[in-house]
């Protein structure tokens, strides 16, 4: 199987706290599958660490105030380039990011609290008939 997963689920420290998610379950379900690592923030030129971003009114924002939708959206499209290229079976991603998220991601007020409805990487993927699944629900 081919599976391209969040690269912080297997540990990479791309997360915008400079930290990652490691999931073990992620781990592993993809034993003995061919991997192909992804963080669209970190392809899309963004930094870590990083401020901390959410989508509102259809953009994605900084919890300072910065517009970064152009950054965002130029690493889910690489995503969708590799995940074209390389047909995974599955596409395994980190829940609720503004990027990753498959099913909710948080509301834009930097509040905590969540909205339904992928980040930008997975709605594209999942438009594009690629089989996402939350890390989550594995
Ligand atoms: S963009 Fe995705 S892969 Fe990168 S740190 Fe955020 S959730 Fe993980």
């Amino acid at each position: 199987m081919k599976l391209m997963i969040s690269a912080c689920l297997l540990g990479q420290n791309c997360k915008y706290n400079g930290g990652n998610n490691r999931n073990e379950k992620v781990l592993q379900f993809s034993e003995g599958s061919t991997v192909i690592a992804v963080c669209p923030e970190v392809m899309g030129g963004l930094p870590t660490p990083r401020t901390p971003s959410e989508i509102r009114d259809g953009r994605v924002i900084t919890k300072d105030g910065r517009n970064v939708d152009a950054a965002f959206r130029d690493g889910a499209r690489q995503c969708l380039e590799i995940a074209l290229r390389e047909k995974p079976d599955r596409v395994i991603l980190q829940p609720r990011s503004p990027s990753c998220g498959v099913k909710q991601h948080y509301d834009g007020t930097f509040s905590g609290r969540l909205t339904e409805g992928p980040g930008v990487t997975a709605e594209l993927l999942i438009r594009n008939g690629f089989a996402v699944v939350d890390a989550e629900e594995l």
